[in-house]
């Protein structure tokens, strides 16, 4: 029941996400006219609101980013802020930091202040810096609710949510209990429980006296636990061992210096350790390329569009991801390869590229699985096979090589990052890089177009999540260029090395250590004392530890959804179970609760690629979808307030 000072809402999390369903309950009382009830809005989060867990402005400055600073924003703006109320703060993170750098904005340190003019618009921010842009945000937002609107901020855990009556109960850690009309679930990132293979390495470190360092947000850690000398195993090649990879070196005071060459050579401080470095493709996630905007100017999606894979849903089919969707977005990859190889290598055709680039559109236009063999036909008379890109094997680099050793391996891995570091510095002019530009831009359209049940089940899990997600993460969402360019000239200093494709990891109970070997290099593999998992906890609502996101999968309060795998038997996804937008969670029993909501990674249900940000004037069905989400929410937050017979009692009592 709605007491008579008026509505009471939790968001619970004051991550992005928090921040956003925030801004959007403003922006929504704001842009009413008439006469409201007054608003109380508890955010509730143990970190500081805005940034919250993952942006903390505490953090290590050499933490970047993996998306420029004209990517993301956590309002709407641009083309996103004409469909929805107007935004009271309408910053994207790239006119915050113009601000910044132009002494606008109050409080910034001199570090911050100039980071904020030297990184550029397409240079990678430090995660501090965006952090400091979404404090901002929120100290905005709270600094003018608007008339009759209080914000408090409890930094606190919550530790359950129950249903009271017509209300619900949110319980703090402290014990205090807050009693709320409406919660919004944005939880984000939360611990996971580990898999039995790193419990086992676990266990064993402590009977051992090893160092396991489990998932976690980089962060997070206190890294001066790894001494300067000592190997270290560090499993994972993606985002998170960039930051394992800088901290240890750069920030332990070694220094990074063009050799001369036009590559980078390091100066250890002599405080490094050794790292021993491995993934399952045995090399790196690719650099971005250096480009001025996020997609490639010179890539556009003819084949991958919205129109083109809506029309499934228009006919009455549900797609599947390798029958419909792949063949789609396969064509515009080689298209961009192709169109980019005729830009900057004409000579490159074995006939002229004009007369190339036509036969290559009338194979890429062929309707049907015909395509295939006229693109063959295309590519025998075109180009020589050494320029021909098969997109899957960029999945496996390494795929049937064997190392005598590991010395022979580290030249391979070696010749791999400096091809990739020049690749990522032509930019636009770079084939590769423009096919994987467009694998990106084919990202966001899948992702609009699986929301929702846009993809059978059997190809969201075999497909989609089985092998496309691990090959566009490792090809697109990687690190910015800098960092792979460091990571060969840590490899040049022999204080980085690597085990090899698919490497096994396993606990030595003989001589109490880690061992890392791979089954396609010679060597017996590496032995240390420290393993770090260099990758973040898994987002699986079932494995979580969060006490809150047990206590309501328990009590029956949130249940995960079950999608069939290819063989019929029912799979527990990673998210909640939902209703269409605005999203609420069904309860153990399958009923939608009143004025419960969720937004962000726990929507991995629904929704392809939860985590990354929103994407600056991008519109809200496709690269802003976080912010039309949380739109929503408020939306549907505020017409139940406003709706509600309490308060029109209140109302006509007063
Ligand atoms: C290390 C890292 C780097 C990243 N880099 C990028 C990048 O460069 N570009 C990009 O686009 N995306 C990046 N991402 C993706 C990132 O997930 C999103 O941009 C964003 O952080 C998601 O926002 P969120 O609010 O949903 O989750 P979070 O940022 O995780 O915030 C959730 C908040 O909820 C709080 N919370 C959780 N449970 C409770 C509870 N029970 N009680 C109270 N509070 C609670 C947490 O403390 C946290 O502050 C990165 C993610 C990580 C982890």
């Amino acid at each position: 029941m709605i007491s008579m000072e008026g509505a009471e809402v939790a968001v619970i999390g004051g991550g992005p996400r928090g921040t956003s369903v925030l801004e959007r309950l403003i922006a929504h009382r704001k842009a009413f006219v008439g006469p409201q009830e007054p608003l109380t809005i508890h955010v509730v989060d143990p970190f500081d609101p805005g940034p919250g867990h993952v942006w903390r402005t505490d953090q290590s400055r050499l933490f970047l980013m993996n998306t420029p600073s004209l990517f993301p924003t956590v309002v709407p703006v641009g083309g996103a802020a004409a469909e929805v109320p107007a935004s009271p703060v309408p910053f994207d993170f790239e006119s915050w930091r113009t601000l910044a750098a132009a002494g606008g904005v109050e409080g910034l340190t001199p570090e911050e202040r100039a980071e904020a003019a030297r990184v550029g618009n397409a240079g990678f921010p430090s995660r501090a810096l965006y952090g400091r842009y979404l404090a901002w945000v929120y100290a905005a937002l709270t600094a003018d609710p608007g008339e009759g609107v209080t914000v408090i901020h409890h930094r606190r855990e919550a530790l359950s949510l129950r249903r009271a009556g017509a209300r619900w109960e949110l319980e703090l850690d402290g014990g205090e209990v807050l009693g709320v009309d409406g919660v919004v679930l944005a939880l984000g990132h939360l611990p996971a429980r580990l898999n039995p293979e790193q419990g086992v390495l676990q266990d064993g470190a402590a009977r051992f006296g090893l160092q396991y360092w489990p998932p976690a947000v980089p962060g997070d850690l206190d890294w001066k636990r790894l001494p300067a000398g000592k190997s270290v195993l560090v499993r994972g090649l993606g985002l998170n061992f960039f930051d394992v990879m800088i901290q240890l070196t750069e920030g332990r005071g070694g220094r990074f210096a063009d050799d001369g060459t036009g590559r980078l050579a390091y100066t250890p401080s002599g405080r490094e350790p050794v790292l021993i470095a491995a993934s399952r493709r045995g090399v790196p996630y690719r650099a971005k390329a250096a480009i001025t905007s996020y997609i490639p100017r010179s890539v556009s999606l003819s084949y991958c569009t919205v129109d083109t894979l809506g029309a499934f849903a228009e006919a009455g089919i549900q797609p599947g991801f390798d029958h419909d969707v792949w063949p789609l977005l396969h064509r515009d990859v080689l298209a961009a390869y192709y169109r980019t190889l005729a830009r900057v290598r004409p000579d490159a055709f074995l006939r002229p590229a004009d007369a190339a680039l036509d036969e290559l559109r009338t194979a890429l236009d062929i309707a049907g699985p015909g395509w295939l063999p006229a693109l063959q036909e295309f590519l025998d008379r075109n180009v020589p096979a050494k320029l021909q890109l098969n997109v899957e094997a960029l999945a496996q680099p390494f795929a049937g090589r064997r190392f005598a050793d590991s010395a022979a391996l580290t030249e391979a891995v070696l010749e791999y990052l400096d091809e990739d570091a020049a690749s990522s510095a032509r930019g636009e002019d770079d084939p590769l890089k423009m096919a994987i530009g467009a694998m990106n831009a084919g990202r966001t359209v899948i992702k609009q177009v699986v929301a929702d049940g846009g993809l059978t089940d059997s190809g969201w899990y075999a497909e989609l999540r089985g092998w496309f997600e691990p090959l566009v993460e490792g090809l697109a969402s990687g690190p910015p260029p800098l960092r792979i360019a460091q990571l060969a000239a840590l490899v040049r200093a022999d204080l980085v090395r690597f085990v090899g494709p698919n490497p096994l990891f396993a606990l030595d109970p003989d001589d109490g250590v880690f061992r890392a070997s791979s089954p396609w290099v010679g060597d017996p593999g590496f032995t240390a004392g420290y393993l770090v998992e260099a990758m973040m906890p898994a987002n699986q609502v079932s494995t979580s530890l969060s006490v809150l996101m047990r206590q309501m999968l328990e009590e029956g309060v949130v249940r995960p959804r079950l999608r069939m795998a290819e063989d019929g038997v029912p799979v527990v996804s990673a998210g909640l179970d939902v209703t269409l937008p605005p999203y609420r969670p069904l309860s153990g029993t399958g009923e939608t609760q009143p004025g419960l909501y969720v937004c962000g990674l726990q929507l991995a249900s629904v929704q392809w690629g939860t985590a990354i940000a929103a994407e600056s004037g991008a519109s809200l069905n496709a690269g802003a979808r976080t912010l039309q989400d949380a739109d929503a929410i408020a939306e549907a937050l505020i017409a139940s307030i406003r709706d509600s017979p309490d308060l029109q009692t209140a109302d006509s009592r007063a």
